[in-house]
């Protein structure tokens, strides 16, 4: 089992990540329409899809991550837009210039995502956004790396968790971004970002897997 992928060979992670959001539009949607305004799949969709126009054959992991933030960054507005930009843009430097990436490699990645998302959005874990999917993906990433699991067994500790975190949010109330305004009536459901989130982070697990 490799425990490498190579960077040349990753636009296929972004290209599988245009595909999911795509199918989740309308799901994505309507767990924003709970308790915000329902655009969610709609803002990702939209950006994903222009993507997808953008990208080059020859474009590596790197590449491709940085016109998929750029284009979100640049076209599309909400929450959303500036904060998975800013991610995505952050895991394409992370990367930029490595022939191959492996279990370090990748948890720079996430670390540097991760940093942007708090940076740009200010939002702490059990505020019952994006965040409470995201922390707890990067620290059992973290956490497998240290105790030595291999990339393949990391990346099935951050998706586990991820879908721990994304559960998460169903009991919380909102603290920051639209849904806060309702308070207490906020609680119940899934914040819509932390489900788009482990959308995310499960398909760049599943795409690299099949990469090693
Ligand atoms: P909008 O709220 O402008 O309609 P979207 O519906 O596209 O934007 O995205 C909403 C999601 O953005 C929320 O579900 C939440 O997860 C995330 N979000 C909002 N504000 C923040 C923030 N400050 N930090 C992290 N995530 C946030
Ligand atoms: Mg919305």
């Amino acid at each position: 089992m490799k425990e490498q992928f190579a960077n040349q060979d990753g636009q296929v992670v972004v290209r599988e990540l245009i595909k999911i959001i795509q199918e989740n539009r309308a799901y994505l949607s309507e767990v924003d329409g709970a308790i915000g305004d329902g655009d969610h799949g709609i803002n990702m969709a939209k950006g994903f899809t222009m993507t997808a126009e953008r990208l080059s054959q020859e474009m590596d992991l790197s590449e491709s991550l940085k016109t998929l933030g750029r284009t979100l960054v640049m076209e599309i507005g909400g929450a959303m837009g500036p904060l998975y930009g800013s991610f995505f843009k952050a895991l394409a430097r992370a990367c930029r210039g490595h022939e191959q990436l492996d279990a370090h490699v990748f948890g720079r990645m996430l670390e540097a995502g991760w940093c942007a998302v708090i940076e740009l959005g200010q939002a702490k874990v059990g505020d019952k956004t994006l965040v409470d999917t995201l922390h707890p993906a990067l620290e059992a990433y973290n956490a497998a790396v240290s105790a030595g699991s291999d990339f393949r067994e990391a990346l099935r500790s951050m998706t586990e968790a991820a879908e721990r975190g994304k559960e998460s949010t169903r009991q919380l109330v909102a603290k920051v971004g639209r849904a806060s305004r309702l308070g207490e009536r906020s609680r119940g459901v899934l914040d819509a970002g932390a489900v788009s989130c482990h959308l995310i982070l499960d398909s760049m697990a599943r795409t690299i897997q099949g990469l090693l």
